[in-house]
């Protein structure tokens, strides 16, 4: 499951890519992926992106016209890129018999569109504006819409290895970023950047701000008898840590998970305000854990698997067996000779 340091290295792909862009099109292919704020009425698209951000394990690209996309990767999900190769198979589907060049330079001249030649296949007669509006407010069933979006299903069909593609987002340019999620657990809102508040759940600070230091986590751990890596697992505790990263923070902090957290020394709860920080940063420089099917959205792999001391291990870096326990239905690693 990506925590904040995949989140982060899938911001920092998007921020790259997607910098000075708009969005043309949100297109939803799995009942669910996608929300739309009911009070956006008619299509915010094309909108410029205005600012990258990521919130816990959010992603918030905020638009012009106060308009808010938020993306949770949940288990599965990956937003990915698609290749410049892929699009001209799309374009050539898109436009029929044509050629992808004979579009793409009429787009280049001016005298037609791209999304008008796309939407004319895509939708048969009607605009897409009118499809969208229809996903929207729910009235259609999402499969028939979906057919009306021929276009875009054929166009990832040609990646071999995403099987799973819930959503779709195409941008200015033919660009295209594909939400791949097998599990389905994945979420792409579309709201009004005023009703962000309903969208977000209440989530803790984030670890990497200054704000999060010794003084805070003391006054969150005092009062709670729970093992200390349920409360750093607690997302309106800090925002953004998973089961992998609070079992790489607490080895190195040198505290057991199953530790009532009440029971921290200052020292303690010292060493985990500092381990959390220097883990994540670690983390996101080597652009997060891939142990599962984490990809960056170029689809290349992040390297902190290679570094990780104590999450799936038999041995410690010190030699000593690793424990493995069950706590809150997951599975907690750590070593009783190093961790106290
Ligand atoms: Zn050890």
């Amino acid at each position: 499951m990506p925590e904040l340091p995949e989140v982060q290295t899938v911001l920092n792909g998007l921020s790259e890519a997607l910098r000075d862009r708009s969005l043309s099109a949100l297109i939803c292919h799995y009942e669910g992926t996608v929300i739309i704020d009911p009070e956006i009425t008619c299509s915010p698209f094309p909108a410029r992106i205005m600012s990258f951000r990521r919130r816990g394990k959010y992603i918030r690209l905020d638009l012009e016209n106060e308009i808010t996309l938020l993306v949770h990767l949940r288990m599965t999900g990956k937003l990915i890129l698609a290749k410049q190769s892929d699009q001209k198979c799309s374009d050539e589907v898109a436009a029929g018999e044509r050629p992808y060049e004979e579009v793409s330079d009429e787009v280049a001249e001016g005298e037609r569109p791209y999304e008008e030649v796309s939407d004319e296949v895509a939708a048969g007669e009607r605009p897409y504006e009118e499809v969208y509006d229809e996903v929207a407010a729910g009235e259609r069933p999402y499969e028939e819409v979906y057919d009306q979006v021929a276009v875009v299903r054929h166009s990832y069909e040609e990646i071999p290895e995403l099987k799973h593609v819930r959503a779709s987002i195409t941008l200015d340019e033919n660009g295209l970023v594909l939400f791949n999620d097998p599990r389905t657990f994945g979420k792409i809102w579309l709201c009004r950047t005023e009703n962000i508040e309903y969208y977000l759940p209440e989530l803790g600070l984030e670890p990497l701000a200054d704000e999060f230091d010794r003084h805070y986590l003391g006054k969150q751990v005092k009062t709670r008898k729970a093992p200390i890596k349920n409360v750093l697992l607690d997302q309106k505790v800090i925002a953004g840590l998973g089961n992998i990263y609070v079992s790489e923070i607490l080895f190195r902090a040198r505290v057991r998970p199953d530790r009532p957290a009440n029971s921290l020394s200052s020292n303690e709860i010292d060493r985990i305000v500092k381990e959390t920080k220097q883990v994540l940063t670690e983390a996101i420089a080597l652009n997060g854990t891939s142990i599962s099917d984490f990809r960056r959205i170029d689809d290349k792999t992040g390297e902190f698997q290679n570094y990780l001391r104590i999450y799936q291990k038999d041995l410690c870096p010190s030699g000593h067996p690793v424990t493995r326990i069950r706590q809150a239905g997951r599975s907690s690693f750590f070593c009783p000779c190093c961790q106290r």
